[in-house]
């Protein structure tokens, strides 16, 4: 996981904290494909964002609209 850590301009542990409950409390997800078609079978496509997780790789799903 160091790699993420190297390219962030001011570490913050309480980022760290937080995505480390997302990362764990969320759903992963192998692919974009898989998240979305979760997301529809729980009626929440329109709802749902999925993104690639840029720190644990996988994607997550989420009710904002991912920053790009
Ligand atoms: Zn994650």
């Amino acid at each position: 996981m160091a790699w993420y850590v190297e390219q962030r301009q001011l570490p913050d542990p309480r980022v760290d904290a937080d995505v480390e409950r997302s990362c764990t409390s969320k759903q992963q997800y192998a692919s974009e494909d898989d998240a979305h078609a979760h997301a529809l079978m729980n009626g929440m496509g329109d709802v749902l964002y999925s993104y690639e997780c840029r720190y644990c790789g996988f994607w997550h799903l989420t009710r904002r609209p991912p920053p790009r």
